[in-house]
C-alpha cells in the first residue's frame, strides 16, 4: 500500500512545471500564476470523478477529518462514535476539536457495527463517524439508517479506501461528508495530503473558510484584501501536492487493478485451502489493498500466523496491530473518566470492545503492494497454504 510505487515521469513533469512556474503556494498571486491553480483543479478532478458537489483539498487525512468534524459544527464536549478499529488519526481528529471519541463495536465485516451504535447514542451525541478500513466499505445502510433515526449526520473516514465503492458510490460521498488520505502509506500519494467530499454547500463553505483562516478566497482581489469570515487554522495544501494529485487521480484505476488482481489470486488459493476470506457489505467496491481471512479460532489464527512466518512470509493477527486497534492506546486509555467541557470521556479498557475483540482476534492479514511481480505474490499464496494446512 504505497502509491509512490508507481510513480514515473508524468509526477516529475507535474512537479518541474509547477517549480519553473515558481508558483507553489495555492491562494494569492493572481496576477502571476498565469492561469495555474493546480489545488483547484485537483479538487474540480476528485468532484467529478466522485461525483461530490465539492471536494477541498488539505494537508493532511488527519486534517481532512478535523475539518470535516468543524463543517458539521461539532463543539467541545459532542459525542462523536467512531470504530475501535481505525487508525489513531480518527480519535485525534475528535479530540482535535475538544469532543469526545466514543468507541462503538465492529461487525464480521470488520467495520463499525450498526446493531451496535444505538446503545451508544445520547443526548451529547453529534455524528457517527464509520472508518472504511484495509479496502473495504463498512455497512453503510445500516449505519445510515441508525443515524437517520436519530438525526445524526454520518461522516465517513474513508482516508484508506480512495476509489472504493459501496452499491456503486464512491466511499467518502454517501455520509454528509467524506475523507481521503493520500498519505505515503496510501494507494495514491502526493506525500502529505487530504481531501473532504461534500455535497452540501453549507458544509463545504464551513470547511473551506476554516481550512485557511477563515478567508473566502476571492479571486477579484489579492490575498492582503481578501475578506475574512471568522478564525480558522492553516491546512492548506500547496500546489505541488495538487500537480501530483492530479496525476494520482488518473493513475487511480490502474492502481486498483493492480491491486484487485492480486488480491484475487491469494484469495482463490486461499478458498481452494478451506479459508474464509473476510466477507464484504460490497466486494466490487473493494480497494483490495489487504488480504484477510477469518480463522474459526484465536487459536487458530496464531497457529496460522506461525506457519506463514516458518515459510517466510508471516501473517499479521489484526488484534495484535497497535497502529489500528484502540485497545493498543495507552493515551487512548488515559484519557478514560477525563471530562471534556462537561462531558465525561468514558472508559476505553480493552475490556469495554469485547465483541471487537472476538473478531479482530481470528482476522489474519498480509498487507500488498501495489506492484508486486510473480515471485512475491506466489510466497504469500505458498504462505497461504502452509497456514492453512497449520491452522485448520
Ligand atoms: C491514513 C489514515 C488517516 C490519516 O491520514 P493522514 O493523511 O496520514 O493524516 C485517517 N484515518 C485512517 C483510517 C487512515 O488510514
Amino acid at each position: 500500500m504505497a502509491g509512490a510505487e508507481i510513480f514515473d515521469n508524468a509526477e516529475i513533469k507535474a512537479i518541474s512545471d509547477v517549480i519553473q512556474r515558481r508558483m507553489i503556494h495555492r491562494y494569492g498571486s493572481h496576477d502571476f500564476r498565469k492561469g495555474q491553480y493546480r489545488v483547484d483543479e485537483f479538487e474540480e478532478k476528485a468532484a467529478k470523478l466522485t461525483g461530490a458537489k465539492y471536494a477541498l483539498a488539505l494537508s493532511s487525512g488527519t486534517a481532512a477529518l478535523i475539518v470535516a468534524l468543524k463543517g458539521i459544527g461539532v463543539k467541545p464536549g459532542d459525542e462523536i462514535i467512531t470504530s475501535p478499529f481505525t487508525f489513531i488519526a480518527t480519535v485525534e481528529a475528535i479530540v482535535a476539536c475538544d469532543a469526545v471519541p466514543v468507541l462503538g463495536e465492529i461487525d464480521a465485516t470488520l467495520g463499525l457495527d450498526p446493531a451496535s451504535l444505538e446503545k451508544f447514542i445520547t443526548p451529547k451525541t453529534k455524528a457517527i463517524m464509520p472508518v472504511h478500513m484495509f479496502g473495504v466499505a463498512a455497512d453503510m445502510d445500516g449505519i445510515l439508517a441508525v443515524a437517520k433515526k436519530h438525526g445524526l449526520p454520518v461522516v465517513e473516514d474513508a482516508c484508506e479506501v480512495v476509489g472504493g465503492t459501496y452499491k456503486g458510490r464512491y466511499l467518502g460521498t454517501i455520509g454528509v461528508c467524506g475523507t481521503w488520505s493520500f498519505d505515503p502509506n496510501k494507494t495514491l500519494t502526493v506525500g502529505e495530503g487530504g481531501i473532504v467530499l461534500t455535497s452540501d454547500e453549507d458544509v463545504y463553505h464551513k470547511m473551506e473558510y476554516y481550512h485557511d483562516h477563515g478567508h473566502v478566497h476571492s479571486k477579484e482581489h489579492d490575498r492582503g484584501a481578501d475578506a475574512k469570515s471568522g478564525l480558522g487554522v492553516n491546512y492548506r495544501m500547496g500546489e505541488i501536492e495538487g500537480a501530483l494529485g492530479l496525476v494520482a487521480l488518473d493513475k487511480m484505476q490502474y492502481a486498483l487493478g493492480l491491486l484487485r488482481a492480486t488480491k484475487k489470486k491469494i484469495i482463490d488459493a486461499g478458498v481452494a485451502a478451506g479459508l474464509t476470506p473476510r466477507p464484504m457489505n460490497d466486494a466490487d467496491g473493494d480497494t483490495a489493498s489487504h488480504v484477510i481471512f477469518m480463522m474459526p479460532t484465536a487459536d487458530a489464527a496464531k497457529k496460522f500466523q506461525a506457519a506463514t512466518k516458518e515459510a517466510g512470509c508471516g501473517a499479521a493477527i489484526i488484534a495484535e496491530n497497535t497502529w489500528h486497534y484502540a485497545k493498543h492506546w495507552k493515551a487512548l486509555e488515559d484519557m478514560g473518566g477525563k471530562d471534556f467541557f462537561g462531558t465525561k470521556a468514558p472508559s476505553y479498557a480493552p475490556s469495554t470492545m469485547a465483541q471487537s475483540d472476538a473478531i479482530l482476534s481470528r482476522a489474519v492479514m498480509f498487507g500488498l503492494g501495489i506492484v508486486m511481480d510473480d515471485a512475491a505474490v506466489d510466497k504469500i499464496i505458498n504462505a497461504v497454504k502452509v497456514g492453512a494446512r497449520a491452522a485448520l
